[in-house]
């Protein structure tokens, strides 16, 4: 597969070009097309894989074609995450691939000032990067909302089971409208990431890095 094969428009090849990428990744080459076909998806990866740019991609794509139908408040995609420092470097992927279709992302984690993260959300934002629990605190401060929310993605799930997420994530996955496409990333398949998938994703496709 080469990146031709995914069919983006020339904005999202230019960037992929500046970035001087040979060619895709394994994880890439196989998720690409299934979250390009609106499909729920597992994906098995690890860091280094190349994981964020394959739900990164699709999601412009998504989004753009979300924007002409859904007016409306809040985030269109919601990106979720174990810890700051994975938040600040996908919200950076996030803008720099959304730059040439003049998407706004908003990283709201914990630790950060719950103002300016407030008054970035409010300021509005299609793409959202987060960690689980400081984004149900802005959600009930009424700082965003996710009814416009279609896709929705958990990265390094079995991280944020570690960490104590499992609650929020649930949570999270509830708030959201069951149309939604979601997909889910996580370094291992455990049992309970497995019953993760079962109970928040629908008739999903699991690739493996
Ligand atoms: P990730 O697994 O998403 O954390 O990505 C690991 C690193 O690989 C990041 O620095 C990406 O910029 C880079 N990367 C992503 N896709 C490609 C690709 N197709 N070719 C080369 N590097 C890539």
């Amino acid at each position: 597969t080469s990146f031709a094969h995914f069919g983006f428009d020339e904005q999202l090849m230019h960037t992929i070009r500046k970035s001087e990428y040979t060619q895709p990744t394994p994880i890439q080459c196989q998720g690409v097309p299934i979250a390009l076909s609106g499909r729920d998806m597992i994906g098995i990866a690890k860091t280094g894989s190349g994981k964020t740019a394959a739900f990164i991609w699709p999601m412009l794509v998504h989004i753009m074609d979300q924007k002409e139908l859904e007016q409306g408040e809040g985030p269109i995609a919601v990106i979720v995450c174990p810890t700051r420092e994975l938040c600040q470097q996908i919200h950076a992927e996030c803008k720099r691939f959304g730059k040439a279709y003049s998407l706004r992302s908003v990283a709201v984690y914990g630790g950060g000032s719950m103002w300016e993260q407030a008054k970035a959300l409010q300021e509005g934002a299609e793409i959202v990067v987060c960690t689980p629990g400081r984004l149900i605190d802005h959600v009930k401060k009424k700082a965003t909302s996710l009814q416009r929310v279609t896709y929705l993605v958990f990265d390094e799930a079995d991280r944020m089971f570690d960490m104590g997420f499992e609650y929020q994530v649930r949570s999270i996955a509830s708030h959201v409208r069951p149309d939604r496409q979601t997909l889910l990333f996580s370094a291992t398949f455990r049992k309970k990431i497995e019953r993760l998938a079962r109970d928040i994703l629908v008739d999903p496709i699991r690739v493996v890095q």
